[in-house]
């Protein structure tokens, strides 16, 4: 199983997974144009893309999904919620899934969808798996329940928001209102609470862990990492921080 980050952060949100035979993108918050660049820096033909799976309308997720969709005539996996936000315009093939229910396959890839707290209609994150390996996908959210927890256990790779460092994000530049929606229950995760999140977290079986959605205004790279490697320094060769500029490696898990 493999999968890259094709940028990360309020600005835009892509990622690549692929399983087997199945390649899937989850989200496209850039032009397609954008996402069809950034698959080619890590050798990824754009017409490859079997279908595209969705988190939740905000544009950082959303924006390119319809024009995508439609220039390859790939299926939307979405919620009814999401999908009533129309934001995507007129799909190709929309599959609705609900994240209160069991999982669905696209190809080799097993999907298992949850619903996460977030200012959003019906948001939705992620467990994919496939060959016994499973990929959590856990960002935009404002905290993490027992559930969320249960649904990313023994997890070979994570991709855990650190959206903020809370000292940063009150003396930052954002107004008032905007800091406390960023800080309610139903924002975004800070260092703080992701590393409580990874206190919790069987990090034995964990392969690669990346730190994603990080704040340009109020986070760095290296204070989401340090905060990370709070919980083990034994990670640090397993762990790297998702850029809004630049595409990952390709990470493989086996
Ligand atoms: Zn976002
Ligand atoms: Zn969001």
């Amino acid at each position: 199983m493999r999968f890259a980050s094709l940028g990360s952060g309020s600005r835009g949100n892509a990622m690549l997974i692929e399983a087997g035979a199945t390649r899937i993108l989850l989200d496209s918050g850039f032009a397609a144009r954008e996402v069809e660049s950034r698959l080619g820096q890590i050798g990824v033909e754009p017409d490859s893309i079997d279908a595209i799976v969705v988190t939740h309308e905000h544009q950082d997720h959303i924006r390119g999904v319809g024009a995508y969709a439609r220039r390859y005539r790939l299926p939307v996996w979405i919620t009814a919620g999401t999908n009533r936000q129309n934001r995507c315009g007129v799909l190709p093939e929309v599959r609705l899934f609900n994240p209160h229910e069991s999982g669905f396959h696209i190809g080799d890839l097993e999907v298992t969808p949850f619903p996460v707290p977030h200012d959003a209609t019906e948001p939705s994150q992620f467990v994919f798996a496939a060959g016994g390996l499973k990929l959590g996908i856990l960002t935009d959210i404002g905290f993490y329940t027992p559930h969320i927890s249960e649904m990313l256990q023994a997890c070979d790779a994570l991709f855990l928001e650190c959206n903020h460092d809370v000292d940063m994000l009150a003396s930052g530049p954002y107004p008032p209102a905007l800091q406390r929606r960023v800080a309610s229950n139903l924002g975004h995760l800070s260092n703080d609470q992701a590393v409580d999140f990874l206190r919790q977290f069987d990090l034995g079986r964990l392969q690669r862990l990346v730190a994603a959605h990080l704040s340009e205004k109020n986070n760095t790279p290296d204070l989401a990492r340090r905060a990370m490697l709070s919980v083990a320094e034994n990670i640090e060769d397993r762990l790297s921080v998702a850029g809004q500029d630049e595409v990952s490696e390709l990470f493989e898990i086996s």
